[in-house]
């Protein structure tokens, strides 16, 4: 097995060979720690039969781990400058192909497709560049991909937010989007010290896993994000202030939606924050036929 690429001294030493500097605006900050990379990638409960999407290679910190672990590894990288260290640095392993490709941009449908195509069981594993985590994981989550789950870094600030429960403080429409399509769970806090250059908030890393189907049925799904984001947009307001204030035409159809409220036995003095999914989903059914 080749030297990790993730310690202090590597990553310098493959910096300075190649005059590699940080992007800041590309979320650039590598993982310098192999137990972390361990720790994640134990996580995603990968074997030699299953396949692994990276978003972000960097260096390859995370790649090789998951080259190691994973029967094939597929990466997309959007820094051009990128491309000719990875290929350096991944030259031990035959099972990694890296596209140089903005993720929110690519088919990932059809890269799955062609690359996988002997592999049933797909999980995205990444330390994501952070300016764009949420549009990353609602992109690959509303696209409906073959995928198995993901198993992410980010902000802990956003990682709390998506594994929230009612009632709790974090608990919003981000965390009804993510737990609409998959369990999800946080796995571990992460000190800055594991990154090079160290960001400046604190991360964690969560475990996302797709549910067999959405953890409740609704009778139109945009509807319903409309009506969860509706009903947190001022936290500090009542379910019913929210949803006249925001919905088109709302102030005239207060009736409507208290007549809505009551068929799905929701008290109209309640805040969204209180709202499990389920009775999200009833609310936004019962709400549906009067905003059509
Ligand atoms: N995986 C490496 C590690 O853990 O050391 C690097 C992680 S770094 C936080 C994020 C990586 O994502 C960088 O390599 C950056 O260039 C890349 N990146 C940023 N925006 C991207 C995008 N839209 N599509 C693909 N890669 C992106």
């Amino acid at each position: 097995m080749s030297k990790d690429i993730a310690t202090p001294i590597r990553t310098k030493e493959i910096m300075k060979k190649y005059g590699f500097s940080f992007k800041k605006s590309l979320g650039q900050n590598f993982l310098i720690d192999p137990n972390i990379l361990r720790n994640i990638v134990d996580q995603a409960g990968l074997t030699k039969e299953k396949g692994a999407i990276e978003i972000g290679p960097g260096i390859g910190a995370l790649t090789e781990h998951l080259a190691r672990s994973a029967k094939k590894v597929v990466a997309f990288e959007i820094d051009q400058r990128l491309l000719p260290i990875l290929k350096d640095t991944l030259s031990p392993y035959d099972n990694v192909k890296v596209l140089h490709a903005d993720v929110l941009k690519a088919d990932v449908s059809t890269v799955i497709a062609e690359e996988f195509k002997e592999i049933e069981d797909v999980m995205v594993v990444a330390n994501l560049p952070y300016y764009v985590t949420t549009p990353i994981i609602l992109k690959l989550l509303t696209e409906k991909l073959p995928i198995k789950g993901l198993v992410v870094m980010l902000q802990k600030e956003v990682a709390d937010r998506i594994a929230a429960d009612p009632g709790s403080k974090t608990y919003g429409s981000l965390s009804i989007a993510i737990q609409y399509y998959t369990e999800a769970s946080l796995v571990m806090t992460v000190p800055k010290t594991v990154f090079m250059p160290q960001p400046n908030v604190d991360s964690a890393v969560i475990r996302l896993i797709r549910r067999e189907e959405p953890a409740v049925k609704v009778k139109n799904e945009d509807f319903f994000f409309t009506i969860t984001r509706s009903s947190f947009a001022q936290r500090r307001k009542t379910i019913l202030n929210n949803l006249t204030s925001q919905l088109p035409g709302g102030k005239e159809k207060k009736e409507q939606i208290l007549t809505a409220l009551a068929e799905a036995e929701i008290e109209p003095t309640r805040r969204g924050e209180s709202l499990s999914i389920a009775e999200f989903g009833a609310l936004a059914d019962a709400l549906y036929p009067h905003f059509q």
